[in-house]
């Protein structure tokens, strides 16, 4: 596999990633594309098979890890499988986008360890493992189990962040959003690793 650029945010549950990369995919001279992961875990009520996940059984989704078919997965919680199909990177990349992540962060780390050049790894860092529980608990998609599980896993996933490219505090969230896009325009208008620059332009 060879291609764009990849950006990548991870971040333990609830720090706000998913509202950053929301935001940036909204703004097209970025020309960014979603990619869009697999999983195992159940849809929620808002949730649109292709748009948010491609959602499929464990058997599903153990088939695809036999068939190699994927860039990384991980088991992020107990029998909830996610992971990055190698079809979908390539896919966006054949469309000349680049193509941006929201995924845990052992996830993020393997992604940038494969392509280490074409990646960009930022981690968003909540201000307090106690601020992502209130967040968890507002919205309200998980049950108190749940919820306890992701705080669970939310410290050792805080310990990783010194081995991201960036780390970007989501303590206020207009600054964060600023400071995100600030990074990925800087990033994607990069000359030298744009994957679609024309090699005449490159010599
Ligand atoms: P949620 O269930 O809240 O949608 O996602 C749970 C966690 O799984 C989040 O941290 C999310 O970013 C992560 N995740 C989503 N897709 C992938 C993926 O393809 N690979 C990995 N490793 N993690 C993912």
């Amino acid at each position: 596999m060879a291609g764009g650029k990849l950006i990548v945010f991870s971040a333990p549950s609830g720090s706000g990633k998913t509202t950053i990369v929301r935001h940036l995919l909204g703004k097209p001279e970025l020309n960014l594309a979603f990619s869009v992961s697999a999983t195992s875990r159940p849809r929620r009520p808002r949730e649109k098979h292709g748009e948010h996940y491609y959602f499929m059984t464990i058997s599903e989704f153990k088939q695809h890890i036999k068939n190699e078919d994927f860039l990384e997965w991980e088991e992020v919680y107990r029998d909830n499988f996610y992971g990055t199909l190698k079809t979908e990177v390539e896919r966006l990349w054949a469309e000349g986008k680049n193509v941006i992540f929201d995924i845990d962060v052992a996830g993020g780390l393997r992604i940038k360890r494969k392509f280490p050049e074409q990646t960009l790894a930022v981690f968003v860092k909540p201000p307090s493992v106690d601020e992502l529980k209130i967040r968890l608990k507002k919205r309200s998609t998980e049950s108190e189990d749940k919820i306890n599980m992701r705080i669970a896993k939310a410290s050792v996933e805080l310990a990783t962040a010194p081995q991201f490219d960036r780390i970007i505090k989501n303590y206020d969230l207009d600054t964060a959003l600023q400071e995100a896009y600030d990074l990925v325009a800087a990033y994607v208008s990069d000359a030298d690793v744009s994957p679609s620059a024309p090699e005449a332009e490159q010599s």
